[in-house]
């Protein structure tokens, strides 16, 4: 048996948390991704009786006895896949590239909480004349990776300084040149008197699976992932 499989069985055997049924744990985030993951919920059958934003608890029962939600802070989501303390959950593509570990299965891509990475820097400052092979630049940001790797590709010299969030207040008061962070209407550089300089990449959110999970419950699980499947596709042939 796989090192995650037999880690799954003793974390669904430790403390009761999945009894007798082949029950379904799914992990979200408060805030947008909880309320975008309501319609792709509720296309598997699958109704929350309770919202996080006005109930303290962290464990959410459903209109089905076996499946529940538990809340977790954004960027633990994939952590708590990885261990089988959940089984599915919903985690940012930024949140999973800097996640390392194994056994989380990506098979959807949800198009939800969609926005974009991007460098941004006070009007004003000259950031080409940095981007130089050779260059350097001094970034704050939360996304450390993939800040790295972005910067490593252009031959530029990176300082970089993790910061938790207000990342828009480090260039004002002269912790860093630049930030690295989450852009989707711009207006908080804006309010910051700062400017987007360049894209990184494109983010929305995605589902993850643990393998072992996906594996042991199986004719729990597929349905749930084929019905989230069919909203997706559903919403980007309205686009068109
Ligand atoms: P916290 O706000 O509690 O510090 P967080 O920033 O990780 O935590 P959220 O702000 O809820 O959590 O963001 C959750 C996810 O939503 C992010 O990982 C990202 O994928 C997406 N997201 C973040 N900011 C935006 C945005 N401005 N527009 C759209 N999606 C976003
Ligand atoms: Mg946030």
């Amino acid at each position: 048996m796989a090192w995650s499989e037999s880690w799954l069985r003793w974390v669904q055997m430790s403390g009761g948390k999945n009894d007798a049924m082949n029950r379904i744990t799914i992990a979200l985030s408060k805030g947008r991704i909880f309320e975008q993951t309501l319609p792709l919920l509720a296309a598997a059958g699958i109704v929350p009786s309770e919202n996080p934003e006005q109930s303290r608890k962290l464990i959410i029962g459903t209109n089905r006895p076996d499946v529940r939600v538990v809340i977790v802070r954004a960027s633990d989501v994939p952590t708590y896949v990885q261990y089988g303390a959940a089984d599915i959950g919903i985690a940012g593509r930024d949140v999973l590239l800097e996640h390392d570990g194994e056994g989380l299965y990506q098979p959807l891509d949800l198009k939800i909480a969609a926005c974009r990475m991007c460098v941004a820097v006070p009007v004003g400052f000259d950031y080409w004349s940095s981007v130089r092979p050779g260059g350097r630049l001094r970034i704050a940001t939360k996304y450390l990776d993939t800040a790295r790797e972005h910067f490593l590709a252009k031959g530029v010299h990176v300082d970089l300084i993790k910061l938790y969030g207000s990342m828009e207040l480090a260039p004002l008061v002269g912790l860093a040149d630049a930030i690295v962070d989450l852009v989707s209407s711009g207006s908080t550089l804006k309010a910051n008197n700062l400017v987007e300089v360049e894209e990184i990449l494109k983010i929305s959110s995605r589902l993850v699976v643990n393998q072992a999970a996906l594996k042991l419950k199986h004719a729990e699980l597929q349905p749930m992932i084929e019905a989230f499947q069919r909203v997706v596709e559903s919403m980007s042939d309205g686009e068109q």
